[in-house]
């Protein structure tokens, strides 16, 4: 048995915000209460820590099968708990993608045996994510796959969208859109504006997300079902959200760190600095912020997205899309959002706990019987990152050196700190 003691829990589900011990019993909750002893079990002092419920990644890419190079289950994991996270969902863009029950089988047996924190597959929409036929989501339902997505793209064609909608409704699985119109995307590199003209990059104008944004929120009207928008970064984007959630639409979102933190005025010739969608402008950033604050977004995801060294030591035109973000994710909100005032450390949580649960359908929270998945971080430490540290095996991010206020503690997956 393992009681944290004289923590700060902040747990979202049950609005509770207050210095209480949590006992846990093998993989499971015991108890949570004031004052809690128990003989023979092991201590963790949390005092001046916030314990929370385990974290959940609803958006990342661990690149196995198929591109071990860049990233494994076993080193993504690693870094993921060195984050704070007790559960990532993977994207199914890996080599072979993952469209069949005998992929996503592999990826649940590989976490298994190698895995830090629990691995929830996000399976394809079409095969190949090709965007002409349905994969066999039932199939891969059985097999463990949390979601469906053709992350990397759009999901083709709105007739797709709606037959992928409608046959996951009555498997309980949101369909996830990664949205893009290709035909403004058309090989820009960075976002349309002031900076990129400056540096002379392609530029992908806002509404290359909004636009798809807008046919999925329709689409979700006309199949009646869920949908969940990844990586929303304009403010375009979220008056469709909004619209949709007002009018009692199913219709989720998450907003990556790098969107909430950066913006294309921080684009230089530095790979590192290129990622799909691009930083936004700085009015879409701080209508990203506001919909953090107000609810309208459900939840904070990284698209951690390993790439090794030398796929991005090119040209800023050539490289490959996407940053590293276990790691930096929750210090990046503390520092960001909380320390400025913007959002209150319990939305904070609730962003990384019970919001991204609620996309899944899931339940999370700190309760007797539940599995004993906890966060512990301290909201006030302060330390510089150091990429070269990370247990993933790529370190393409942007803040590299960053100073930051607000660490990860200890992460508790089933009961065991990993
Ligand atoms: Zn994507
Ligand atoms: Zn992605």
């Amino acid at each position: 048995m393992l009681l944290i003691k004289n923590g700060r829990v902040v747990d979202p589900a049950s609005k509770t915000d207050a210095n209480l011990d949590v006992l846990l019993d093998g993989d499971r909750i015991a108890k949570f209460g004031a004052n809690l002893s128990v003989d023979g079990a092991e201590i963790f002092d949390a005092k001046g820590l916030v314990v929370a419920p385990g974290f959940i990644d609803l958006h990342c890419h661990l690149r196995e099968p198929g591109q071990e190079l860049s990233e494994t289950i076993e080193t993504g994991t690693k870094s993921a708990a060195k984050g704070g996270f007790t559960a990532v969902c993977c994207m199914p863009n890996t080599q072979p993608i993952n469209d069949s029950a005998s992929v996503t089988r592999g990826i649940v047996e590989r976490a298994k045996a190698t895995g830090s924190v629990r691995v929830w597959p996000i399976g394809a929409v079409s095969v190949g994510s090709k965007g002409d036929a349905l994969a066999e989501i039932a199939a891969m339902k059985d097999a463990g796959i949390v979601a469906v997505s053709d992350d990397g793209k759009p999901v083709a064609t709105a007739r797709l969208m709606r037959q992928a909608m409608e046959y996951c409704e009555s498997l309980g699985l949101p369909v996830i859109d990664h949205c893009e119109d290709p035909s403004l995307f058309a090989g820009g590199v960075m976002r349309e504006g002031q900076q990129s003209a400056r540096l002379g990059l392609k530029g992908i104008p806002a509404q290359t997300e909004s636009i798809c944004v807008g046919r999925d929120v329709e689409v979700a009207a006309l199949a009646n079902a869920r949908l969940h928008i990844a990586h929303m970064s304009t403010r375009g984007s979220l008056e469709y959200v909004r619209a949709a959630k007002k009018h009692g639409l199913r219709v989720t979102c998450e907003v990556t760190p790098h969107h909430f933190t950066l913006t294309d005025e921080d684009v230089r010739y530095d790979t590192r600095y290129k990622m799909n969608p691009p930083l936004a402008s700085r009015s879409d950033r701080d209508a990203l912020i506001d919909g953090l604050a107000d609810g309208s977004v459900d939840a904070i995801a990284t698209d951690h997205a390993p790439h090794h060294a030398a796929s991005k030591d090119v040209e800023f035109d050539r490289a490959p899309f996407g940053i590293t973000g276990f790691e930096t994710a929750l210090p990046l909100g503390l520092t960001e959002l909380v320390h400025t005032k913007k959002l209150s450390l319990m939305r904070l949580v609730e962003l990384f706990t019970t919001g991204p649960a609620r996309v899944l359908g899931i339940e999370r929270k700190i309760a007797a019987g539940q599995p004993a998945d906890i966060t512990i971080f301290s909201p006030d430490r302060e330390w510089t990152y150091n990429a070269a540290e990370t247990p993933s095996k790529s370190r393409n991010t942007p803040f590299d050196g960053r100073a930051f206020r607000g660490a990860v503690a200890a992460t508790i997956v089933a009961g065991r700190s990993v």
